[in-house]
């Protein structure tokens, strides 16, 4: 997550070009036949398109059709006719000569575009625009000027191939993750392109004043359900002004006591006089940032570190050792997590004259950035023997990104972090929820890997519409809306400006989505899982012993080893035990026991369910009027 300001003045662009369709032109006579795919029109027939003969650069060589039509200023467009609703793919060849580096070049399908950079070449190419949604019937294809100046020689339409989810790698990278790690893997893998899994990234810090089960609870009172993945952070653990807000313990407690599924980002600072800062100082956040040197002014060099024995490097070994701290304790409890470290680096990639990147682990350009990646990810898995992490990359889908890749050993899942209600809409409308699945996106980013890794959307204001996702083939992992942080007290990502809260519950109910209820028993069992293809040595020293033990913990206890009374299995008897199974009987959908749970609720008669007589035993334990539970 970074403040909005992507792209204003492409958003006001937008908001010029949008929606002024050309009725049918001479090219639609006949425009109701459903149109026959691959189709080419040539450039110079497009609606609002002139003849040229002649480029201002080198003159172009041979063309097709009658000449070429030169983009300056104003709108060129056809319709196409698709007989289904579903994705296609656009391309032109074309001529670009007068950026050298490169220039923006916008294509839009029925409103929703996709900006692009352009090559330089003298000579005709074949250019890709990339994927987008048509519905059954009339679609039009536009090319606004925007920055302009190229020429388009033929447009061409295909019907997008269908993505190849089987492709996508189920085997971690790391060769020695966990067999927990690797059941959640394989998980994933066995779910991918067939369902999408929901997640909600927490409150941190003292939000909603410290009640960090807020979105959680606003979620399963609107839709019913809670979400699988639970998003969180560890920028609170650091060497600055290192703040323990239970991240770690909520973090473990969500996959011991609810079987859910775990992602993190580390939103991790530097000082911003990083000049003057001795290793070891305690600095007031104020004094911290996470932003790219440009705008935050500070004196700390990403290029640095890189570069042994530097400050710059002191600080991250020292940062990387505090994060690799409660990694620990989480692969210690056999505790395995989707880990997103590093992230949005790209960041608007400059283009917008707001800096290089959003923040200062990108602001040093990609081939730092994939050092740092680097050294991040062999400090955690060889010095700090770290086996529970799932590598999760964010791209984008500039042309450029594909440079950001720190390359498939380092990377499990790749991920696109979709913010779209206050700009880039792409869907004509100005403001409320936007739906769309981000197809063009989701395309891109299976592209980046050839299909071979799988594609998440790591962070998120509107979670897409299930129809949209189907009919896109937009096959995301996961979903992940961002915190509900709202200064309102809580209308934020998750409030009606952001969500349809029709569609989201819709999304929440759908046989598609995977909520908590829904995750299997067994996920992190070995069972399902991959085996890794190592040596039976090296198979005794990575699964057995980690495998073994928790695939017990999960599992319902038997009746010996009850702990009557311990409704919220705590492995204590106290009065939110009691709390607890009123709650329950009052809201059940809001309140549930596990089946651990009631199997220690029911401590009162014997075997009659739970009841509000349970409550008062575990009453009466706390006075010391009963001496042991269950009371019968
Ligand atoms: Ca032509």
């Amino acid at each position: 997550m970074k403040k909005f300001k992507k792209a204003v003045a492409i958003a006001a662009a937008a908001a010029m070009t949008a929606v002024q369709f050309a009725s049918a032109g001479v090219q639609n006579v006949f425009a109701a036949e459903a149109t026959v795919f691959p189709y080419t029109i040539e450039g110079e027939d497009m609606e609002g398109a002139e003849l040229w003969t002649q480029n201002y650069g080198p003159a172009p060589k041979e063309w097709s059709g009658k000449g070429f039509a030169y983009l300056t200023n104003g709108t060129f467009s056809f319709t196409v006719n698709a007989p289904e609703d579903g994705m296609y793919d656009v391309s032109i060849k074309a001529i670009q000569v007068l950026n050298e580096e490169g220039r923006m070049q916008t294509c839009s399908v029925n409103g929703s575009e996709k900006m692009t950079n352009m090559p330089y070449s003298a000579d005709w190419v074949d250019f890709d625009f990339g994927t987008f949604r048509m519905n059954k019937g009339e679609n039009t294809i536009e090319f606004p000027s925007k920055y302009g100046y190229m020429a388009i020689d033929t447009v061409t339409v295909t019907k997008a191939e269908k993505h190849d989810y089987s492709k996508a790698d189920g085997t971690c990278v790391d060769a020695k993750a966990t067999a927990e790690t690797q059941a959640l893997m394989s998980y994933l893998k066995s779910v991918y392109g067939k369902h999408i899994i929901s997640g909600q990234q927490e409150i941190y810090g003292g939000g909603h004043s410290g009640n960090y089960e807020w979105e959680n609870e606003f979620l399963e009172d609107l839709t019913g359900k809670v979400p699988a993945i639970r998003g969180l952070d560890f920028m609170n653990y650091n060497p600055l002004y290192g703040w323990e807000d239970g991240t770690t313990e909520r973090a473990i407690k969500w996959v011991k006591e609810r079987n859910g599924i775990l992602t993190a980002s580390w939103h991790i600072n530097v000082p911003i006089d990083f000049e003057n800062y001795t290793l070891g100082d305690e600095v007031d956040w104020k004094e911290c940032t996470y932003k790219n040197y440009q705008a935050s002014n500070s004196t700390f060099n990403t290029a640095n570190v890189l570069k042994e024995g530097s400050k710059e490097r002191e600080y991250f070994e020292e940062a990387m050792k505090m994060l690799a701290e409660q990694l620990k304790k989480l692969q210690d409890e056999n505790v395995p997590i989707i880990f997103r470290p590093l992230h949005e680096a790209q960041g608007n990639d400059g283009l917008y004259g707001d800096g290089t990147a959003w923040f200062w682990w990108g602001d040093r350009g990609p081939e730092v950035y994939k050092e740092l990646w680097k050294l991040l990810y062999t400090t955690l898995t060889e010095k700090y023997d770290l086996h529970n992490i799932i590598w999760e990359f964010n791209s984008y889908d500039y042309e450029s990104s594909p440079k950001w890749y720190p390359g498939d050993e380092y990377v499990d899942i790749v991920a696109y972090d979709k913010y779209n209600v206050e700009y880039n809409r792409g869907d004509g409308k100005s403001g409320g929820p936007n739906l769309l699945a981000i197809a063009g996106k989701f395309h891109s980013l299976y592209q980046l890997t050839n299909g071979k890794k799988m594609v998440a959307m790591a962070e998120n204001d509107t979670v897409p519409a299930l129809d949209n996702i189907l009919v896109e083939d937009a096959g995301w992992l996961y979903f992940c809306p961002w915190y509900d942080g709202g200064e309102d007290g809580g209308t934020a990502f998750l409030g009606e400006n952001y969500q349809d809260h029709a569609e989201l519950t819709k999304m929440y109910q759908s046989e598609y989505c995977i909520t908590l209820d829904e995750l299997p028993e067994d996920l992190y069992s070995s069972k399902g899982s991959t085996p890794a293809p190592v040596t039976t040595a090296a198979t005794t020293t990575t699964s057995s012993a980690t495998t073994v033990q928790t695939t017990t913990t999960s599992a319902p206890k038997s009746s010996e080893n009850v702990l009557y009374g311990d409704a919220n299995c705590d492995k204590t008897v106290d009065l939110s035990d009691a709390v607890l199974i009123m709650q329950s009987l009052s809201n059940p959908s809001k309140y549930k026991l596990t089946e651990e749970g009631k199997a220690n609720a029911d401590c009162a008669g014997s075997g009659d369910g739970v009841t509000n007589t349970d409550a008062l035993a575990i009453q009466k334990f706390m006075l010391q009027l009963i001496d042991k539970l269950p009371e019968l």
